[in-house]
């Protein structure tokens, strides 16, 4: 949380440099949604689904979890088109294999979720996009990749940190199951940053925010007319990630070393806003 007189100074007009950088006039936004995953609560909820002693000895139905995979599309005046992740590919279940794929079932996936077609429906068509941005590179936010395989023109940006660590586990089996040489080829157009904020562009900036990966990053997006917005990948998966004080037990996954500064960097960005912004959970 932003103390109460930085907070009191940024209603009375101070700007902080992450909301200084605002889209330009005419940038659009649009969320597109790209299919549904189904898991069991212990994989995104810490302690979900596990007993107390009050209740070991009594049968209870394990708590599923529906998680939308979505992906960010700006039309950006300057820039072009950018997209931020592209969702889990088309061809999912045959591509992650069965085990995967029974942890993270797929249970939506028509064919407005597609992502080319995702695409379509804002306006524009997947040979217009210029950037992608990549939170991390895990499979269902990563996988979407494999439409531009044959796209040398189309940059793709991701922190220092991820591609390291994305290709290490490709190449030596570590990790196996959530990064995947279906998509991450080394002839992709990539691009890396290794500072812990950058300005992408215009009304863009990237945080890098380590703890589910070690080069997790996300995206700061300000409109000029409806504010601010914040995608923070698999930083959270679920609201109770969000709502609470601390991700340190809502959270599995996570390199708590880093994830509870992480954490508050987080709950700062989402505070300390121009004036009638607001957070929006
Ligand atoms: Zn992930």
């Amino acid at each position: 949380m932003a103390s109460a007189k930085i907070q009191e100074q940024i209603d009375h007009g101070a700007v902080p440099n992450h909301v200084s950088n605002v889209c330009p006039k005419g940038t659009k936004m649009h969320l597109l949604e790209v299919g549904w995953l189904e898991a069991d609560e212990g994989f995104v909820l810490r302690g979900g689904n596990t007993s107390l002693n009050s209740t070991k000895d009594k049968a209870f139905v394990n708590k599923r979890r529906q998680l939308p995979m979505y992906c960010v599309l700006i039309d950006h005046p300057i820039e072009g088109v950018i997209l931020w992740e592209t969702g889990c590919g088309k061809d999912y279940p045959e591509v992650w294999g069965p085990q995967v794929a029974d942890v993270f079932s797929r249970v939506r996936y028509e064919p407005q979720h597609e992502l080319d077609a995702a695409i379509e429906a804002t306006g524009h068509k997947i040979e217009d996009v210029k950037k992608i941005i990549i939170g991390h590179l895990h499979l269902d936010h990563a996988g979407g990749l494999d439409m531009f395989l044959d796209r040398k023109d189309v940059e793709i940006w991701v922190h220092d940190l991820e591609l390291r660590s994305a290709f290490w586990s490709v190449a030596t089996g570590a990790d196996v199951g959530v990064y995947l040489k279906h998509y991450l080829k080394l002839d992709l157009n990539w691009k890396t940053f290794d500072e812990r904020t950058m300005d992408f562009c215009q009304g863009i900036t990237l945080h890098h925010l380590p703890g589910h990966t070690d080069g997790l990053i996300g995206m700061q997006i300000n409109l000029a007319e409806t504010g601010t917005y914040l995608f923070i990948s698999d930083h959270c998966h679920v609201i109770e990630n969000v709502s609470r004080k601390s991700c340190r037990n809502e959270k599995p996954f996570a390199n708590l070393d880093s994830g509870g500064t992480v954490f508050r960097r987080v709950g700062l960005l989402a505070t300390t806003r121009r004036g009638s912004d607001r957070r929006r959970d």
